[in-house]
């Protein structure tokens, strides 16, 4: 096995130890002190192609690798771990998640703008009694008609609340779908 980075993931390294230097390390303890959420940086990682890297070009993102991805969040994180956690939700659990099991339409709607980074997501599993041990969720989802309603408390959900946060993930228990089988957990 080569276990040696790839011309692209190489680049993607330099290009994003070079962007940490230059423009979040200058901004990362003002921005630790203030709070405040730093929009401009998301622009310019998504100018830079960072938010799609995984994704095939059709899809708005770069036609990379998750390595390549995971390459550009432990940089990222070097200068402000706060960029390597919103890239790192917003790719690996909500646009992956899309990617994977959502249908052209939701694809289109969520997954294309997550990708070119104009929007980011967030994925809810927490709550109060539920993170290590994600079996014991009390969020349920409740089918009515052509809709399901939803009833719970999520806690320390990435991103939530953002102005540029479009979709939120979150996982609930459904009745099971087979008689005498456990309850399912289920993410809408
Ligand atoms: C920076 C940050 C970002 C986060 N972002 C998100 C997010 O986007 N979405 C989301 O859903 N959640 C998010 N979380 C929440 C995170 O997933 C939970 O905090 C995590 O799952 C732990 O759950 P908990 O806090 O309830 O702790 P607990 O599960 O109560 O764990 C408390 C302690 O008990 C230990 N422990 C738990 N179970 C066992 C066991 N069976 N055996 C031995 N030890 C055990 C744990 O290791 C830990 O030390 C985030 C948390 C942080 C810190």
């Amino acid at each position: 096995m080569d276990f040696r980075l790839t011309e692209e993931q190489s680049m993607i390294r330099d290009t994003t130890h070079k962007f940490v230097d230059e423009v979040v390390e200058p901004q990362a303890e003002e921005l630790e002190r203030s709070g405040k959420y730093p929009y401009d940086i998301i622009n310019r990682m998504a100018d830079l192609g960072m938010m799609g890297i995984p994704f095939p070009v059709e899809y708005g993102g770069s036609g990379g690798d998750w390595v390549g991805m995971h390459i550009c969040i432990e940089e990222l994180s070097r200068g402000d771990a706060t960029l390597g956690a919103l890239l790192d939700v917003t790719t690996s659990v909500v646009a992956q998640e899309l990617y994977e099991f959502g249908t052209e339409e939701q694809k289109q709607k969520w997954l294309v703008p997550m990708a070119q980074g104009k929007e980011i997501g967030a994925f809810g599993l927490t709550e109060p009694g539920a993170g290590s041990d994600a079996g014991a969720t009390k969020t349920t989802a409740v089918p009515d008609g052509d809709e399901w309603i939803i009833n719970g408390t999520k806690q320390f959900i990435t991103n939530i609340g953002l102005d540029n946060a479009s979709l939120v993930i979150i996982t609930a228990r459904t009745k099971a779908s087979e008689a005498g089988a456990r309850d399912e957990i289920n993410t809408f």
